[in-house]
C-alpha cells in the first residue's frame, strides 16, 4: 500500500489547538492498527526554534536525534508513543537554506531561482519525505500559522500540489476553523469558517473534512449549512468543543467518526475496530484522582503556560500514575529571596526547578534548592535546575563558597559548572551545544537506580555547560553523589543526596520522553515522594 497523506491545515485564527487535532487523529488511526507518523511545517524563517525564546513560541522540544523542534512534536510524541525525528520539523527558514545552498553550488544550472517552483518543489520534496520507503501508512503534516498569512502560501500551494498529484484516495485535507459564539447575540457563528474555507480554495485546495472550534455544541442545522457553504458532506464536519483536558479530544473525535470518515476517504479497511483501552484507563485515572499534591515549578518563564509544557504534562501523567492530582505552583524565580523563599515555598510538597538558559532568576532557584535539601522537602532538578542545586551545594555544604557557573560568571575562578570543551572534543562532540539523547550508566543501589529499575538509560539532552569533573571529589566528599554518568565522557548526568528523602538533580530533560501510557519513571517517583511527605508532614 502507498503511504496516505494526511494534511491539516487552521483557518480564522491561530492557537486553535491543530497540533492537539492532528495528534488526536493519529492516535485514532494508530489504535486502528495503522503505523502512522506525524510532522509539522513552520512558515516561520528561523531554521529551527533552538534560538527562539521561549516567551515568543513556547518550549523547545528536543527529539531523540537532537533536532530542537516546536513544542507541537512533544503533543505528536506522547499521544503517538513514537519517536519523532530531524525530518519531522520543517521551517521556510528550512526550506529556503536547502534551496539557497543548492543554488550556491550550481545545482539550478543558471536558471532563476523563484518561490513558484524551486521553493514549492522543496517543500512538497519534504512533505513526502517521511512517506518514502513504506516505513508509515499514514503521514499526518501539519501545516502551521493560518490560511490566508501571506508566509503560509506557497506551504497551501505545496500542498495543493501534492493534492493534484496523488490519487484521490492518498490525500485528505482536513481544515480547523473556530466558530465563535457571540454573546450579545446569543448564537454561533460559521461566517468566519465559509470565509476561511473560501480563501483554502481560492488558494486551490478543497477540504475533505472541516473540524469546528467552539465553546458551545454545534447543531445540526448550522453543520449542515457549514458543509453545504464548504462543499463537504453534513457528517464530515466535525465539532470540536471545549474538552476538560487534551488527552480527551482523540474520544471526542472517535464520538464523531472522524477515524471512520478518514478511513473511507483512504479507502483503508475500517474491519478493525480502535482499541483505546490503557488510553481510556489514562483519562479515567485523571479524572479520578484519590489525592491531591502541591508541587512548586521554580523557573523564569512561569507566567506563560507553554514554556513548559512538557514538565507539566509529565506531571499530569505522573499523577495518573499514583491515582493522585499534582497541583502545580508556578514560582517565578526572580521573585525569590533568601527572606521569602520559606513563606513563598511554604506548603509545597516537592520542588522542581526548572531548566533554563542565562543568569535571570538563578539566584532564586538556588534560594529554592537551598530550602529543598535543608527542609528535606523532595527535590527535583532539570538541567539548569541541576546545576543550580550543585551549586547551591558547593557553595553551602561542600567548602566552596565561591562556586560558580561559567555561564553566568564566565570570569570566575570556581568554575564548578563549565563548558568542559576539552574533554568534548575529546569525546568528538562537535558542536557545544549538546542535544538528543545520551546514555547515562547508573549506580548500583542509588536512588536513581530505584527509580528507573534499570542501570542505563537514555535520556535526551539540550545544554552547553557540564558539571566541572575536576571538583567531584571535594562535592562527593561532602556527600553530594553522582549517580549517572556518561560512559563516554565521564560527565555527571545524576546527582543525589544519600540523608534526604527524595534528592535528585539531572542534566538531561526527562520531560522530554513522558508519555500517558509510559510516563517518565523520575516524575512518578518524585510525585510519589512528594505525596508520601505530604502525608507525613
Ligand atoms: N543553560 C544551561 C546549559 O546550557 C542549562 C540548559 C538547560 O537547562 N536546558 O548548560
Amino acid at each position: 500500500m502507498a503511504t496516505k497523506h494526511v494534511f491539516v491545515t487552521g483557518g480564522v485564527t491561530s492557537s486553535l489547538g491543530k497540533g492537539i487535532i492532528a495528534a488526536s487523529l493519529a492516535k485514532l488511526l494508530q489504535a486502528r492498527g495503522l503505523k502512522v507518523t506525524i510532522q509539522k511545517f513552520d512558515p516561520y524563517i528561523n531554521v529551527d526554534p533552538g534560538t527562539l525564546n521561549p516567551y515568543e513560541h513556547g518550549e523547545c522540544y528536543v527529539t531523540e536525534d537532537g533536532a530542537e523542534t516546536d513544542l507541537d512534536l512533544g503533543h505528536y510524541e506522547r499521544f503517538l508513543g513514537n519517536y519523532t525525528s530531524k525530518a519531522s520539523n520543517v521551517t521556510t527558514g528550512k526550506v529556503y537554506q536547502t534551496v539557497i545552498e543548492k543554488e550556491r553550488a550550481g545545482a539550478y544550472k543558471g536558471k532563476t531561482v523563484q518561490v513558484i517552483p524551486h521553493i514549492t518543489d522543496e517543500i512538497k520534496r519534504r512533505l513526502l519525505l517521511l512517506g518514502k520507503g513504506r516505513k508509515y501508512d499514514i503521514v499526518i503534516t501539519e501545516i502551521g500559522g493560518t490560511v490566508g498569512d501571506i508566509e503560509s502560501l506557497p506551504f497551501i500551494e505545496a500542498v495543493r500540489q501534492v493534492q493534484w498529484k496523488l490519487a484521490k484516495e492518498n490525500c485528505v485535507v482536513i481544515h480547523l476553523t473556530l466558530v465563535p459564539y457571540l454573546a450579545a447575540a446569543k448564537e454561533l457563528k460559521t461566517k468566519p469558517t465559509q470565509h476561511s474555507v473560501r480563501q483554502l480554495q481560492q488558494e486551490g485546495v478543497n477540504p475533505d473534512v472541516i473540524v469546528c472550534r467552539t465553546e458551545k455544541p454545534l447543531p445540526l442545522a448550522l453543520r449542515r449549512k457549514v458543509a453545504l457553504f464548504c462543499n463537504v458532506r453534513p457528517h464530515a464536519v466535525i465539532e470540536a468543543i471545549d474538552q476538560k483536558s487534551i488527552y480527551e479530544v482523540p474520544l471526542n473525535l472517535q464520538r464523531q467518526n472522524l477515524d471512520g470518515i478518514l478511513m473511507d476517504l483512504l479507502k483503508l479497511d475500517d474491519k478493525v475496530e480502535p482499541n483505546l483501552d490503557a488510553w481510556k484507563d489514562f483519562i479515567h485515572r485523571i479524572n479520578n484522582p484519590t489525592q491531591e499534591v502541591n508541587i512548586a515549578l521554580v523557573g523564569k518563564y512561569v507566567e506563560l503556560q507553554d514554556a513548559y509544557k512538557s514538565i507539566l504534562e509529565s506531571f499530569i501523567h505522573a499523577g495518573a500514575a499514583n491515582s493522585a492530582r499534582v497541583k502545580v505552583f508556578p514560582i517565578q524565580s526572580e521573585h525569590l529571596s533568601e527572606e521569602n523563599v520559606k513563606e513563598k515555598l511554604a506548603g509545597m510538597k516537592g520542588i522542581l526547578v526548572a531548566p533554563g538558559f542565562g543568569s535571570r532568576g538563578v539566584d532564586g532557584k538556588i534560594f529554592a534548592c537551598k530550602y529543598a535539601r535543608e527542609h528535606r522537602v523532595p527535590f527535583l532538578g532539570i538541567c539548569l535546575g541541576m546545576q543550580m542545586a550543585v551549586l547551591e551545594f558547593a557553595r553551602n555544604a561542600a567548602g566552596i563558597p565561591g562556586a560558580e557557573s561559567a555561564e553566568i560568571v564566565p570570569q570566575t575562578g570556581f568554575p564548578v559548572i563549565d563548558l568542559m570543551e576539552q574533554e568534548k572534543q575529546q569525546a568528538g562532540m562537535t558542536d557545544t551545544m549538546r542535544l538528543g539523547a545520551y546514555q547515562s550508566k547508573i549506580t548500583r543501589g542509588s536512588l536513581a537506580h530505584k527509580v528507573y529499575g534499570k542501570l542505563s538509560v537514555k535520556e535526551r539532552h539540550r545544554h552547553r555547560y557540564e558539571l566541572n569533573n575536576a571538583y567531584i571529589p571535594m562535592l562527593e566528599k561532602a556527600g553530594l553523589q553522582i549517580t549517572g554518568r556518561n560512559p563516554k565522557t565521564g560527565f555527571a548526568e545524576i546527582v543525589e543526596l544519600s540523608d534526604h528523602p527524595f534528592f535528585i538533580g539531572v542534566q538531561f530533560h526527562p520531560e522530554l520522553k513522558s508519555t500517558p501510557e509510559k510516563p517518565a519513571p523520575l516524575f512518578t517517583a518524585f510525585v510519589e515522594a512528594a505525596l508520601h511527605h505530604a502525608n507525613n508532614t
